[in-house]
């Protein structure tokens, strides 16, 4: 059985080797994360270069998503190594501060607006929430706290405000150079770290294509203002990330799982695609095994309805990258035999708007209602199938086109699986057959075996799917 629900790996030092990369994609990774808040353009652009050269060598498809820094805020470095902060601490970040110059007094900040952002009362989470600050005053460029919650504290970690509300941009200037990097590297995605609005994600869109960049845009869901609003978001994205990392710093730790299942339901049923991330299978950056708690994760996240599931540190800088990959396998595999997870009432209820998604939605009602085997999906931009992909089914999707974007594209849907397919003749019956012969080249049907096919007037033109045929493998009469 194919797996349905696809796994993004983050790329980074613990993948470098090139025998764990193949293993990694022998493992069954389908999409590869660069995280540009690490490493240079180079090095990113190599990774990328090695994972696709790779999958291919596998005959496989993999997609590339290049995530942005954006605005996260960090403190600066100290002058010798971590400082100790212990409760009760007075602990000032001082925007004028140098640095690199932090003591156990004072510590510098990369985002020189932060006194004008908090005010007495205020907490700061510093570390994903590990030290909380809480704001005594603000005297010009100087934040005065008391340590809350105290700890070690290392070099750049990163600053959040509870409740959210501070009030940089989404795009810095290393994102706007680095989003040209992005298109250098063809990025099947883009992920936008730290959007507040719609309008964050519509300008990320206008740059990325501007500079030539075809890819999707994935909006990361990872402040308190994004959750607020939610739907103009999901509207304007393509792809929506679960950033639960950032997330539970701002809203608390407790909010997230209503959340994720929120979120997940909203964006399959606004036809988007939803990534769960962050600390899935995090115990495995040093554990040859998970917790029962990520398992359980895993699983659930699956059968709230996820597209995809994700590595982090787990692949980029863990020590058992593979078995990280290999167990997240394992539990969505599982997960997706349950009942809730292959059937559906999805939009049962709902009109179209489209010609394309009523086929689509016709397809998907008759093969959960029919013994079909697989569904062949003949699409110029992949928007059939992710049509088809937003009602759960247990029958393979292959969306067969000749466009390699489109086939990286849909390396995050979930149970739709990208094949190559050229036609050079608008005879129906020749293309039926040419499309039933290559399922059955790659052993993915077999003589017997019923089939759902859809297709346009084949002008290749997009948007075009207007029919939808029932056939079977090797019984094929002119049509
Ligand atoms: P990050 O985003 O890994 O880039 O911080 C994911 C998250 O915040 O969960
Ligand atoms: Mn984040």
């Amino acid at each position: 059985m194919l797996r349905r629900t696809k796994i993004v790996a983050t790329l980074g030092p613990a993948t470098d080797d090139p025998k764990i990369l193949d293993k990694l994609i022998e493992a069954g990774v389908d999409v590869a994360r660069l995280n540009f808040s690490h490493d240079r353009y180079e090095i990113h652009a190599k990774r990328a270069e090695a994972a696709r050269e790779r999958s291919q060598a596998h005959g496989r498809h993999i997609g590339v998503i290049v995530d942005l820094q954006g605005p996260k805020i960090r403190i600066g470095k100290f002058k010798s190594g971590p400082v100790t902060l212990a409760e009760g601490d007075k602990f000032i970040i001082d925007a004028s501060h140098p640095l690199d110059a932090g003591t156990t007094e004072r510590v510098g900040t990369t985002y020189k607006s932060l006194p004008q952002d908090v005010s007495r009362g205020s907490t700061l989470l510093l570390d994903d929430g590990r030290i909380s600050l809480w704001v005594d005053k603000v005297e010009g460029s100087e934040i005065i706290c008391r340590v809350v919650n105290g700890g070690e504290l290392d070099n750049n970690k990163g600053i959040n405000r509870q409740g959210g509300g501070l009030s940089a941009a989404a795009l810095t200037d290393k994102d706007r150079e680095d989003i040209k990097s992005a298109v250098k590297i063809q990025a099947d995605y883009l992920a936008i770290s730290f959007p507040r609005s719609a309008a964050d994600v519509e300008e990320a869109r206008k740059l990325f294509h501007a500079a030539g960049g075809k890819g999707g845009i994935i909006a990361k869901i990872e402040r308190a203002e994004a959750v607020q609003n939610i739907e103009e978001i999901i509207k304007a994205s393509d792809v929506i990330m679960i950033a639960r990392g950032d997330l539970a710093v701002e809203i608390g730790d407790a909010a997230v799982p209503p959340i994720q299942k929120r979120i997940i339901h909203m964006a399959r049923r606004m036809n988007k695609v939803v990534i769960t991330a962050t600390q899935m299978m995090e115990s495995m950056i040093e554990n040859q095994v998970p917790t029962r708690a990520e398992v359980s994760d895993v699983a659930n996240a699956v059968l709230d309805g996820t597209d995809a599931v994700m590595l982090s540190a787990e692949t980029a800088r863990g020590k058992y990258p593979v078995a990280a990959v290999a167990a997240m396998d394992r539990v969505c595999r599982v997960a997706e035999q349950q009942e809730e997870a292959t059937h559906s009432q999805h939009r049962m209820d709902q009109t179209f708007r489209h010609v394309d998604e009523a086929i689509a939605m016709a397809t998907m009602y008759t093969a959960n209602h029919l013994p079909v085997r697989a569904i062949a999906a003949l699409t110029e931009s992949g928007s059939t199938p992710l049509w088809m992909s937003r009602i759960s089914s247990n029958v393979p999707i292959y969306a067969l086109t000749s466009h390699v974007g489109t086939r990286r594209k849909v390396t995050l849907y979930r149970g739709v699986y990208p094949v190559a397919f050229e036609t050079t003749t608008s005879d129906h019956a020749e293309v039926n057959r040419a499309a039933i012969d290559e399922l059955r080249r790659r052993g993915s049907v077999r003589d017997g075996d019923m089939v759902i096919i859809t297709k346009g007037d084949l002008t290749g033109v997009l948007g075009g799917t207007n029919a939808m045929k029932i056939a079977t493998v090797g019984n094929l009469p002119d049509f």
